[in-house]
């Protein structure tokens, strides 16, 4: 099966008669003694569809996780004290405070790096336990040659994370570029309708599978069933909204180049994220105040078009500029969204 295709059919129950098509929510805290499953935390179908699924975009054995930071943490508990991780300056604001509050804590030692900068990365690299990509990154939309680093990476005995969130594995599939763990907040593009929080690591090493398991058993950190049985709900469309998403961004993308207002637009040239700098601050407000379709909210991936301005955080590195505005391109009428957000852009 192609991608598009094991997005719609994995996962789901035989073809027999008086199976139902999709998997069932399954609420149970506890199983009947002797099986697989044994107890609430430990499993449940609903997980198991969604894990299968997306281990099959992926190419590897998944595991769902309660939100993208949940997953994150899970791999960072792997390292051993004091070792290094090295780790994009510009990735996921939540995974850098993690970042952060471990080495604050004398948990780990955290090699911020330029992602895009191969050589830096690969300097970096040396003795580091955990070398964690993310790429495209959000929201600078720097991109990392996961190949080339990876190799270099394993050269120095150290294991490779890519966070795959923006890309989704139907763009880039890092386990098949020599990544050891990819992490997903299914959160974003696989669940993809902005209503639920749900994480996922996937990974081809059986072992390393088991070990992360024993993690989730032990910590917790497990979905609910009806977040699970939605997300794969979710990844079942996922073919057609990556394919509107990107299709909408490149055109968008297009057209903002063109914009005297616009100072700069940040597009890898796939997917459905578009970051755009304005002159400020103020420049940056004034959009995500103006429009009716677009809507101010953080997060991305869903089928509705979203932005905002990364900056109103206090945590946001002063590396991204204040006029920055991330879009999360959706799947509507790409001249609906340009009507709408051109309407508000300033006229230079
Ligand atoms: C949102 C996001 C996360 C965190 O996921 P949650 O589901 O919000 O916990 C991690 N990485 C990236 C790239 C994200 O966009």
């Amino acid at each position: 099966m192609r991608p598009d295709t094991q997005a719609v059919h994995v996962g789901r129950p035989p073809h027999e008669p008086d199976q139902p098509l999709n998997v069932p929510i399954t609420m149970a805290s506890t199983y009947v003694a002797g099986g697989e499953r044994e107890y609430g935390r430990y499993a449940n179908p609903s997980w198991t569809a969604f894990e299968d699924t997306l281990g099959a975009l992926e190419g590897g054995h998944c595991l769902a996780f309660a939100s993208g930071l949940a997953a994150v943490a899970t791999v960072l508990d792997l390292v051993g004290a004091g070792e290094a991780v090295v780790a994009p300056r510009h990735a996921y604001n939540g995974t850098v405070m993690q970042l952060g509050d471990l080495e604050a804590r004398g948990r780990l030692q955290a090699r911020l790096v330029d992602v895009a900068d191969t050589d830096a990365v690969v300097a970096a690299c040396k003795d580091a336990a955990l070398v964690w990509l993310e790429s495209p990154t959000n929201p600078a939309m720097e991109l990392a040659d996961i190949a080339t680093i990876a190799a270099a990476a394993h050269e120095e005995g150290a294991q490779v994370v890519v966070d795959n969130t923006f890309a989704t594995p139907l763009l880039q599939q890092p386990l098949e570029l020599g990544a050891d763990v990819v992490v997903h907040s299914a959160t974003k593009y696989l669940a993809g309708h902005s209503d639920l929080v749900m994480g996922a690591l996937v990974t081809r090493d059986e072992v390393l599978h088991g070990v992360l398991k024993g993690r989730r058993d032990l910590i917790g950190a497990i979905p609910g069933a009806f977040e699970a049985w939605l997300a794969v709900r979710g990844m079942r469309t996922l073919g057609v909204r990556v394919e509107r998403a990107q299709a909408n961004a490149r055109e968008l993308a297009r057209r903002l180049t063109d914009h005297p207002g616009v100072r700069e637009v940040r597009y890898p040239g796939f997917g459905g994220m578009v970051s755009i700098v304005l002159a400020d601050a103020a420049a940056a407000d004034r959009l995500t105040a103006g429009t009716s379709l677009w809507v101010h909210a953080t997060s991305l991936g869903g089928v509705e078009s979203t932005f905002e301005r990364r900056r109103r955080w206090k945590s946001e590195p002063a590396t991204i500029p204040e006029g920055l505005v991330r879009l999360s391109v959706g799947i509507e009428d790409v001249e609906d969204l340009w009507d709408d957000l051109s309407s508000a852009l300033p006229a230079s």
